[in-house]
């Protein structure tokens, strides 16, 4: 839907759900998660807000919810720990902030935000990013604030099949949002625990600035989910965007031509685009994404399963 308002577009990962592998009272709480995090991210475009606070204040609930692999709830890394991966984007001025491999940070984007704003740097890893949030009053977190009983277990369960680098099957549950907001400004933020597994310090497309988060006011904001190295290797993220920006593409065509790529290099996943002129798309070629999108001309939705 065309129009001059604001818009909104979540998701909260992609993957293998399916009707029959998600009990009702699950299903019932991601869907009450999701709007929750919508409805925090649609207070603030409705009073005028920036799609930039939009999108912080989504993901904020979302890594806050052990429901979702970012923040609490992460993914369990090879070792046994947590690395966390975030990154935001300022459509206005491509302005941007990224950190990857993070340990102590409760909400990963509000750092990743903090190093846009307040750093020389657009990208920081690792004990780096730590000593920075540490100087800029950002909140910690103790380890045991990211664990969750589900993600332990397959976690024990990737260690015991001793087969694999990584757990390839993605565990649904890194987190996005992307926003215009009233004043025609764009922004994207995506964040997550990787993938079950992970080892060596791997960081997957979600904080890098280009594959799994992108935001240009002169065509579209994107945050992905899916195979982080396929997204990678596809620069997903800013393929949507030269897309539309190049060929003129609407939001739809180009996140299903750009997932159409990442499927032909063997990547499953998820894209949302939020438009410069407000429109909103999803594409996703696993069987369901958790998403959520809204805007200012009534638009409402929140969705798991494909088809929906
Ligand atoms: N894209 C994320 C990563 O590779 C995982 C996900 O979206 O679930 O780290």
């Amino acid at each position: 839907m065309t129009h001059t308002g604001w818009s909104l577009a979540i998701h909260g990962g992609a993957g293998t759900l399916a009707r029959t592998t998600i009990s009702a009272a699950d299903e019932a709480a991601v869907r009450a998660a999701l709007a929750a995090a919508r409805g925090a991210a649609a207070a603030i475009l409705a009073a005028h807000g920036t799609a930039l606070d939009a999108v912080e204040a989504a993901v904020r609930v979302l890594e806050d919810d052990p429901q979702f692999n970012a923040g609490r709830g992460s993914t369990v890394a090879y070792e046994g720990h947590f690395e966390l991966d975030a990154a935001v984007m300022d459509g206005r001025s491509r302005a941007a902030g990224a950190v990857a491999g993070v340990r102590t940070i409760r909400n990963p984007v509000s750092l990743a935000r903090k190093v846009m704003e307040q750093g020389p740097h657009v990208f920081l890893a690792g004990a780096g990013a730590e000593e920075f949030a540490r100087l800029h009053g950002i909140e910690p977190a103790p380890e045991g604030w990211f664990e969750a009983a589900r993600r332990r277990q397959q976690w024990e369960e990737f260690r015991a099949r001793k087969t694999g680098w990584f757990d390839a099957d993605v565990k649904y549950g890194t987190v996005g949002a992307a926003a215009r907001d009233v004043h025609g400004h764009l922004a994207a933020a995506t964040s997550t625990g990787g993938l079950t597994g992970k080892r060596w310090g791997r960081i997957g497309d979600s904080p890098v600035i280009g594959a799994g988060t992108w935001a240009d006011d002169r065509c579209c904001a994107v945050s992905a989910t899916g195979a982080g190295e396929v997204f990678l290797r596809a620069a997903a993220a800013h393929l949507v965007a030269m897309r539309m920006r190049l060929l003129g593409e609407d939001a739809q065509t180009a996140a299903d031509a750009a997932l159409a790529e990442v499927a032909a290099l063997g990547g499953d996943g998820g894209l949302i685009v939020v438009a410069a002129d407000g429109t909103t798309a999803f594409a996703f070629n696993t069987a369901g994404m958790y998403r959520a999108r809204c805007d200012s001309a009534g638009l409402d939705e929140v969705a798991i399963f494909g088809g929906e």
